[in-house]
């Protein structure tokens, strides 16, 4: 028996780890691919307080080795189902059902698809949902981003240090990027911005040769040459499995407030898989903090 299972490596399920293991309890973490969660592919973090300037590689791992220094077992494996049975709770993973009297879902969100007819089939040969993974095999070629946000804009600047031409395609004018990292990109003489643009059509047998795009108000439609195009058009949650017992809104967020308490006693959601208004890195650790307080406390209540 478990004091707590944490579901998920990411950011909020690495710092509940952390507080947790320091609070003293027996912590285990499951992890279905490799910790780190989002930011692992963020080239450059600048919003950390206290930490100026680090990569989303470095944070990662640098959260990691400290959870695991302070005695934190992380299993990598899938859990398919929460169920509650008497007092505690039991977490179902493909080889094993654990008990556990506390857990805390930091399940992060995953990559948005543009839904497109050929995606699936293209992902590897052209399709890509990460430039600092996949970028190195566009080295020399025309590529296209697609999106408005952060990702879009570094992975942008990225691909244009080493790829003939990136071409940036959103969907409105207006980013959510910060206006201070578009400079940078305006600058690069082998980026070009489609904007009141979408991605309509992926083209290619067995791998990508060409893209349609359609301008959002005259409908003009055009057919770009590129080998890789690398979406990232943001998040969504994968809390599914997690429903029943655990109460989800209609977009698939765990609801849970501020403190990070859902409907099921005894589980608590953290970071960007539930119900909030700031999804960043230090929003993420903070509500593994929360969430690792309050399970460390109901414990005790019911102990
Ligand atoms: P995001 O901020 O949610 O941006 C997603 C972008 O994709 C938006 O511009 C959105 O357009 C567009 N989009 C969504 N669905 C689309 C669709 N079906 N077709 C075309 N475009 C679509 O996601 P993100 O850039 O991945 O960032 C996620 C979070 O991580 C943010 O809070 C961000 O600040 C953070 N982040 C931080 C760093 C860093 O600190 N270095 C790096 C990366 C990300 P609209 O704008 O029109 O909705």
């Amino acid at each position: 028996m478990y004091d707590c299972i944490i579901v998920g490596a990411g950011t909020a399920g690495l710092s509940a780890a952390i507080y947790c293991t320091r609070a003293g309890l027996n912590v285990l973490v499951y992890e279905s691919a490799v910790y780190g969660g989002q930011i692992i592919n963020a080239l450059d973090v600048q919003n950390y307080p206290g930490v100026a300037h680090t990569s989303g590689f470095a944070f990662a791992t640098s959260l990691h080795d400290q959870a695991v220094a302070l005695g934190t077992q992380i299993q990598t494996e899938a859990v398919q189902r929460i169920a509650t049975h008497g007092d505690f709770l039991q977490i179902e993973a493909a080889s094993q059902t654990i008990d556990t009297k506390t857990v805390i879902l930091a399940t992060g969100a995953k990559h948005r698809t543009l839904d497109l007819a050929d995606e699936q089939r293209l992902i590897g040969a052209g399709v890509s949902y990460c430039a600092t993974c996949d970028g190195a095999f566009f080295r020399d070629k025309d590529v296209a981003v697609v999106g408005g946000g952060s990702t879009a804009v570094e992975d942008a600047l990225f691909l244009s240090k080493t790829c003939k031409s990136v071409t940036l395609i959103h969907r409105r004018t207006g980013f959510r990027a910060p206006d201070a990292t578009l400079p940078q990109l305006r600058a690069q003489k082998n980026v070009r911005f489609l904007l009141d643009t979408t991605v309509t059509a992926l083209h290619g047998d067995t791998a990508l040769e060409s893209i349609t795009v359609e301008h959002v108000q005259t409908k003009d439609v055009q057919t770009i040459a590129v080998q890789g195009i690398f979406v990232a058009v943001g998040q969504v949650p994968a809390n599914a499995q997690f429903s029943p017992p655990v109460a989800l809104d209609a977009h698939g967020y765990i609801i849970a407030g501020e403190n990070c308490k859902t409907n099921v006693p005894g589980v608590f959601a953290a970071g960007d898989c539930r119900t909030k208004v700031v999804r960043q890195l230090v929003t993420a650790a903070a509500d593994g903090a929360v969430a690792a307080t309050a399970a460390a406390a109901f414990m005790h209540q019911h102990e």
